[in-house]
Order: structure tokens, then C-alpha cells, then sequence
């Protein structure tokens, strides 16, 4: 079940997923941005596991997403904190105080997670941004839900067009961020939060089980 349990695993799991390609993903903002993506995501994610063990067990997946949110928009600088940061609050509030996320109340919260990171960013698809490994994702799992998956299965479907979308931003020049500068040099290059989005979204559905 998708339950405040779950929530914490894919916390977890996202800031295990984060450490290990914190590299990689200082590589690919290195090309077209300012090389800091790995750093600030793993030091963000490494604040919200410390406040998950230093806190009392939140009784619903929103309480524990409102605190990873919290903890994200405080620690991480740069673009990605607060676009982050909204994700996850606006996927809280789209939770509201249920014991557990049944498969449309996993779209919702997806889709409020990718609206909060347009209302903040104002990026469009194709402008080379997270959103690209985002809307897809929304999509799938718009997909999945109504042919009847459960909320694992759901999640899946997100995450493996998360990555399918963040591969697809390669050949893109980027209009919005700190790779815009670099103008058409933008292109031949995965952007670095796309990348990010696929293995939080990745770990969304591995803490499903
Ligand atoms: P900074 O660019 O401030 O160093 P990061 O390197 O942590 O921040 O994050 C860069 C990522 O943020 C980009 O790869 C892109 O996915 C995302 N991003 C930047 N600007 C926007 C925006 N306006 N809308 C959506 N995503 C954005
Ligand atoms: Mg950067
Ligand atoms: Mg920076």
C-alpha cells in the first residue's frame, strides 16, 4: 500500500538513487549548466533522510512528503530547491490526509507535482527542463490508471517515461534555466533535473515494491 511508510521508502531510496549518480549528474550540469545538480540534490536529499530519523513516524504519506518539501526548498540552492520543493508540497496537499494513495489519487498527486513546478518555473514541454521527464510521466500514469493498474504499477509506468523523457531532452535547446545561456550549445546534452526526475520518480516505484 501506498502508505506513510511507502512515502519514507521512496525518500530513502531517492536519496540513495541521488548519492550514487551524484557524478553523473554533476557531469551533466557540468555541459550545460554550473556542475552543482549532484551536489545539491545529494545534500538535499541527505537533510530530508536526517529529518526523517530525527522526527516521529508521520501517520500519511502528505505529512511525509510536506516535510521532505520543507527540508528541500531550505537546503538545496540553485534552481532545482524550490521547483522541488513546490513538487512535493503541492503532491502533499494533493494527498490531503488519506492513510494511503489508491491509482487516481497517484495521477493527482503527480500531475499537482508537475503543475507546482510549471506555476513556480513557467517552463514549457520541450524548453529542455524537468517538466520534460514530468509530463510524460503524467501521462503514462494517467494511462496505466485508467486501463486498471494498481498505484505500483502506476508509479512504474511514471518512471520508466520519466527516463524515456529525460533521454529525449538530448537532442533539445534549452529555454529556460542556466543551460538557455549556452543558447543552440544547449543541444547534445541530457539535462541534468530531467535526469533527476527519472530516478526520484524511479524510486517512487521501487519503494512500491
Ligand atoms: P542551477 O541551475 O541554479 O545551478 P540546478 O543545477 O540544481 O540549479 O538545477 C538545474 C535544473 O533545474 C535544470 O536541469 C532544469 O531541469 C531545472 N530547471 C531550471 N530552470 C527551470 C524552470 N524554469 N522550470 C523547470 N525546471 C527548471
Ligand atoms: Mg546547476
Ligand atoms: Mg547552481
Amino acid at each position: 500500500a501506498l502508505d506513510a511508510g511507502w512515502a519514507q521508502e521512496w525518500l530513502r531510496a531517492a536519496a540513495r538513487a541521488v548519492a550514487e549518480n551524484r557524478t553523473h549528474l554533476m557531469e551533466l550540469d557540468r555541459a550545460i549548466g554550473d556542475a552543482d545538480h549532484g551536489e545539491n540534490m545529494d545534500r538535499g536529499f541527505a537533510a530530508v533522510v536526517a529529518k526523517l530519523d530525527a522526527g516521529p513516524p508521520p501517520a500519511t504519506p502528505a505529512e511525509v512528503l510536506k516535510a521532505a518539501a520543507m527540508t528541500l526548498m531550505s537546503t538545496v540552492g540553485g534552481a532545482a530547491g524550490p521547483l522541488y520543493g513546490t513538487a512535493l508540497l503541492r503532491a502533499a496537499t494533493s494527498l490531503g490526509d488519506a492513510a494511503e494513495a489508491q491509482p487516481d489519487a497517484v495521477v493527482a498527486m503527480l500531475s499537482a507535482a508537475r503543475d507546482g513546478i510549471v506555476a513556480r518555473g513557467k517552463a514549457e514541454s520541450g524548453d529542455k527542463t524537468m517538466i520534460d521527464a514530468w509530463t510524460p510521466a503524467v501521462e503514462a500514469a494517467a494511462t496505466a490508471a485508467s486501463a486498471g493498474a494498481g498505484p505500483g504499477a502506476v508509479l512504474a509506468a511514471a518512471a520508466n517515461a520519466a527516463q524515456a523523457g529525460a533521454v529525449a531532452t538530448d537532442p533539445l535547446v534549452a529555454r529556460k534555466g542556466r543551460a538557455s545561456y549556452l543558447g543552440e550549445r544547449s543541444a547534445g546534452h541530457r539535462d541534468p533535473g530531467a535526469a533527476s526526475t527519472a530516478l526520484i520518480l524511479a524510486a517512487a516505484a521501487e519503494a512500491a515494491g
